[in-house]
């Protein structure tokens, strides 16, 4: 029944996953959890811990909220550009409200985030996985992918890797012939 694209599955951090439920590039971004159901599906595909809600409702705003901060401080952290106040400021005070913490695990050199359960604790963990992504040393593998239609925040594994996904990277080198060739009309070239 459903038409809509599905988030698309990088793999990555926590903070990168949440960023990445719109997809598309600034004018044109199609949002992937636009209905209460859609965030509950993505919680449930989102391989990384998060708090039981344990019966509490979903004030889809404030998830919306956050995920629009979250989405801006990447996409500076990418540019290496100073992050905007108030979405630090909104990130700092639900990690603060959940009092989520950093536990030791016994595997060394492996921690894990901890908070109590309910939507707070929820937001409180999404919150915190952002500060340590950008707390991070190696932030400066942080991009964001532009080829049409994308959109999406990746690490990169390669200092100059453009594209999130050979995919991508198809998908740019074709717009670019297309537009260079406009007679073409995205026919073979010659
Ligand atoms: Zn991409």
């Amino acid at each position: 029944m459903t038409t809509r694209a599905r988030w698309t599955w990088l793999g990555d951090h926590l903070a990168v996953d949440f960023a990445n439920t719109t997809i598309g590039l600034d004018g044109r971004r199609e949002e992937l959890i636009g209905t209460v159901g859609e965030f509950r599906e993505w919680i449930a595909a989102e391989p990384a811990w998060l708090p039981a809600l344990d019966g509490d409702a979903i004030d889809l705003e404030l998830v919306l909220e956050q995920r629009d901060a979250t989405s801006r401080l990447l996409r500076c952290a990418a540019l290496q550009q100073p992050l905007p106040p108030g979405d630090v400021e909104l990130v700092n005070a639900r990690v603060r409200t959940a009092g989520v913490t950093r536990l030791l695990t016994s595997a060394p050199g492996r921690s894990r985030l901890a908070a109590g359960s309910g939507f707070a604790s929820l937001l409180g963990v999404l919150a915190a996985a952002t500060v340590d992504l950008l707390a991070r040393e190696d932030l400066a593998a942080i991009a964001v992918c532009e080829a049409p239609g994308c959109g999406q925040v990746f690490h990169r594994s390669r200092r100059n890797q453009r594209w999130c996904s050979p995919g991508c990277g198809n998908r740019a080198r074709v717009d670019r012939h297309r537009h260079r060739n406009p007679v073409a009309g995205g026919g073979l070239p010659r």
